[in-house]
Formats: structure tokens, sequence, C-alpha cells
């Protein structure tokens, strides 16, 4: 079983769960996909001071 842990109690707890069992803090979905986002804004941001 694939473990991650809780960033608000620490516990290692089930890597497809999306809410901790032990709080309840609830995992953000969308965090992988706005952290690529950034990056493309970053890059795109670089690129229109460069041309
Ligand atoms: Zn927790």
């Amino acid at each position: 079983m694939k473990t991650k842990e809780c960033p608000s109690c620490a516990m290692e707890i089930n890597s497809k769960d999306k809410i901790c069992p032990i709080c309840g803090y609830e995992f953000a979905e969308y965090s992988t996909a706005f952290k690529w986002i950034a990056i493309l804004l970053i890059i795109l941001f670089i690129l229109y001071f460069i041309f």
C-alpha cells in the first residue's frame, strides 16, 4: 500500500485517500495541475520579455 504524509497531522495515510481519516484534512486534487500552470505562466512571462 502506498502511503503519503498528511500535512495537517503528519500521519502516514493511504495515498488514494482524498480526505485524511485521522484529522479530516482535504487533499487538493488540483495542486499538481496548478503547479504546471504556474510553471507554464512563468515560461510565457520570460519569453514575452526575451522576444
Ligand atoms: Zn491528517
